[in-house]
């Protein structure tokens, strides 16, 4: 698969193709390494994000959403940062991913929705990074993240 960054230019998406502007890479997130349309990332960084030395170099495909661990304990369950957890289709590393401001909610949405069905084992594989996959019970955090406090929660049944 030829997924490659060119360098201070255009990133082309290994997923959906789709060439993104070098603007939308340095809109309010460092590092961006996911695409704002389809969400998919590249396995590039090995030890820290940023430092571009993994030799994967594979996609990571959006597999769920997590809460970044606010620093005191109380704060944990619903005041977190909503974050994206990808995941190598090659070597299946976890990574935890800021959203950025133009990531496309739907598409978040739609990742969300997709996690729900995942199996016990990427539960627990997740639970072994010390990551905690939201559940069904977690949509009114995921909807208030992505559209704000008056965000409307359609009563659909998260099965
Ligand atoms: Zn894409
Ligand atoms: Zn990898």
């Amino acid at each position: 698969m030829k997924a490659h960054l060119a360098t201070f230019g255009d990133f082309k998406c290994a997923h959906c193709r789709v060439v993104v502007p070098s603007a939308h890479l340095v809109s309010g997130v460092n590092n961006r390494n996911h695409c704002p349309y389809c969400l998919w990332s590249c396995h590039l960084d090995l030890y820290a994000a940023g430092d571009r030395l993994s030799a994967c170099k594979a996609p990571m495909k959006p597999m769920g959403l997590t809460l970044k661990a606010g620093r005191k304990k109380y704060q944990r369950s619903t005041r977190g940062e909503l974050m994206l957890i990808h995941q190598c289709t090659e070597c299946s590393v976890l990574s935890i991913n800021r959203i950025a401001a133009d990531d496309d909610a739907e598409t978040v949405l739609a990742v969300f929705q997709e996690s729900l069905a995942l199996a016990h084992q990427t539960h627990i594989l997740c639970e072994e990074n010390g990551i905690v996959m939201l559940k069904a019970g977690d949509a009114k955090i995921v909807y208030t993240q992505l559209y704000g406090h008056q965000a409307e929660i359609p009563m659909i049944s998260w099965a």
